[in-house]
Parts: C-alpha cells; structure tokens; sequence
C-alpha cells in the first residue's frame, strides 16, 4: 500500500466535496431569487452567508441541474426544517443525527412512501 498516493487521493475527495459544495450552493443562487422559502426574508450580498441551501430529500449529492432538490432556506428555518425532520424520524432514542447521517434513513423513506 502506497500512504502517499491513499493521502493523495483522499485530499482530492476532500476536494472534490468542498467544490461540489460550493458548486451546488453558487447553482442554487443564480436559479432563485434571495428569498427564503420559509420565512420569505429577503437577502442581499450583506447578509447571503445567512441564506443556506436545503437539501429537499437530504441527500447533498443529489443535486440535479434544474435546482429541484434545493430550497434557499435562512439558517433559521434550515435548522428548524432539520428539527422537524429529526422529529417526524424519532420514535425509538435515534442518535443524534447530522443530515449525513440521515442520508439512509431518508432513502429507506421514500421506497415507503412508494415514490
Ligand atoms: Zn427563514
Ligand atoms: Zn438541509
């Protein structure tokens, strides 16, 4: 096993996801206009780093290029969306859980949902 080249390549998928990241949030500012979707308060380059992008199915790789799965959201109601969800999933002492962790459980959902 060559470090070197594993350290390498984990640096580049480190990479690759900031760029991603970065990539998909730029996407989502240009498709919509500034507004969250919740509160409806509006943002301009002052205030953007307020303005997030949520991931309807909770799935950040899931970003298809007509903007479907995105939802500006402020940090506000970003969280408050993450609480509703992390409740409606409760039932049992789950872990706490980041929307990563929540990839799984979401996918299972929607089969049951019978999407
Ligand atoms: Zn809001
Ligand atoms: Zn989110």
């Amino acid at each position: 096993m060559d470090n070197k080249r594993l350290d390498a390549v984990v640096a580049q998928a480190r990479r690759d996801a900031l760029a991603r990241e970065g990539d998909y949030r730029a996407r989502a500012l240009k498709l919509y206009p500034w507004v969250c979707t919740r509160c409806a308060r509006e943002f301009t380059h002052a205030n953007l780093q307020q303005l997030t992008v949520h991931h309807r199915d909770h799935n950040h790789d899931n970003n298809p290029p007509d903007g479907s799965n995105w939802e500006l959201l402020c940090i506000y109601c970003h969280e408050n969306e993450h609480a509703r969800y992390l409740d409606s999933q409760a039932g049992g002492g789950q872990e706490a859980s980041t929307e990563a962790a929540s990839f799984k459980a979401f996918a299972n959902l929607k089969d049951l949902l019978g999407k």
